[in-house]
């Protein structure tokens, strides 16, 4: 059965500040009780919550896998709470760069994460879209970043996930040699024994996305839809360069990549 691998970022919690406030980074914010009412719902038509080593073995009962992308403080003080109380597994996918600067999560925290029982990934060293790096620069974004989370850990980081979804087979690659056992995207798919360890397609949860919508993302329903808007927007990004496709989504839309 194909699992759906939901994408999550910082969490809005009441009384706290978000790193940034730029509508391209606010509409991958939901606010707590969004994210509450999601799980909640998840576990009541009877999905199994799981962490991306969980899910990548495929098992047999309806499941969607919960990930989180770059290591923010609200993984562990928000999220991570919410998750444990309805038993459900998840991996948090870190910005080894970023830890311990303001809005993510610290050290101590990364390893209070591990200690509940929760799945650690990497998210590159300083985020940076890893198609346009030299072979040197991909080395650290990827393989020093590994080695920097397993200082922290004590133990093997296995699953990366890409920054802004960017990859090529360069990164692939990169990604293979260093150790890692898979890598995920956001592409709008979900994945299956047969699909690639290595290009793991992610939905990413949107601020407006209505509760229906969520409903029908879990069952897989309605990706298709997805699909083809993301495919738009890449070739038109194939054709501009990351770079300038980012200037000119900014400057239309009021909106940054996540
Ligand atoms: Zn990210």
């Amino acid at each position: 059965m194909p699992i759906v691998f939901l994408m999550y970022h910082e969490l809005e919690v009441e009384g706290r500040k978000l790193i940034q406030s730029d509508p391209g980074y606010v509409r991958y914010i939901l606010p707590l009780e969004t994210f509450r009412s999601q799980m909640e719902w998840m576990k009541k038509s009877g999905f199994d919550g799981l962490s991306v080593g969980e899910a990548i073995r495929y098992p047999r009962q309806p499941s969607v896998c919960i990930t989180f992308d770059d290591g923010c403080e609200t993984d562990l003080i928000a999220a991570a709470p919410i998750l444990k109380e309805l038993g459900c597994r998840a991996t948090f996918y870190l910005t080894a760069g970023f830890l311990g600067t303001p809005g993510y999560l610290r050290s101590e925290q990364v390893q209070e994460l591990d200690a509940l029982g929760f799945e650690i990934g990497c998210h590159s060293m300083t985020h940076p879209y890893l198609p346009d790096l030299s072979e040197l620069e991909l080395r650290r974004e990827i393989a020093d970043a590994k080695t920097q989370i397993e200082q922290v850990l004590g133990q093997a980081v296995e699953h990366f996930s890409c920054p802004g979804g960017r990859y090529d087979r360069r990164t692939l690659e990169m990604a293979r040699h260093a150790g890692f056992r898979s890598v995920a995207n956001s592409h709008f798919h979900a994945n299956s024994a047969s699909t690639s360890r290595y290009e793991l397609g992610r939905v990413a949860l949107l601020r407006d996305m209505p509760g229906e919508e969520f409903a029908a993302v879990c069952r897989g329903n309605g990706l298709w839809k997805k699909r083809l808007q993301d495919r738009a927007r890449a070739s038109v990004r194939w054709v501009l360069g990351n770079r300038t496709y980012d200037r000119v989504r900014a400057s239309l839309l009021g909106e940054h990549s996540n």
